[in-house]
């Protein structure tokens, strides 16, 4: 097994998911490309490397990947889904008009306060105690 492979199985096999060799070569194409994918761009890159596989098994293993954490994913208005390999913690700005995405790196310091912060007041207002939360902000201008 190639080197690469090896990595992208122990991240597999770190979110629990059984490292099959279409999940790995699946894996391994998206988690090198570092993009925000929709659904289809993602059969679309599957398929053009690895043809035998079918769309069923790819949105299948889609599904896998995301809810299990390997990939993120990002909301969009006019509920479009994307799918993001860049498994670094961050951030992202949306350009209004264009759509074009941009990755943004919080410093952990100021992620943390923020995130703090947000659960304080997001407790104070429903009188609950939240757990696993996790933030994701989004910056949305014209440049
Ligand atoms: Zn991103």
């Amino acid at each position: 097994m190639e080197a690469n492979y090896q990595k992208t199985k122990e991240i597999l096999e770190s979110y629990g998911i059984r490292a099959t060799s279409q999940r790995l070569e699946m894996a391994h194409l998206l988690l090198s490309a570092h993009k925000h994918f929709t659904a289809e761009e993602i059969f679309h890159l599957i398929n053009s490397h690895f043809p035998h596989a079918s769309r069923a098994t790819i949105f299948n293993n889609l599904k896998l990947f995301s809810e299990k954490g390997v990939i993120g994913t990002l909301e969009l208005k006019n509920g479009v889904t994307l799918y993001d390999s860049n498994m670094e913690r961050h951030h992202h700005a949306v350009e209004e008009g264009t759509g074009r995405i941009i990755d943004v790196y919080l410093d952990e310091e100021t992620e943390s306060k923020v995130h703090a912060l947000m659960k304080e007041e997001l407790e104070k207002s429903t009188g609950k105690s939240w757990k696993n939360t996790r933030i994701m902000i989004t910056l949305k201008g014209e440049s």
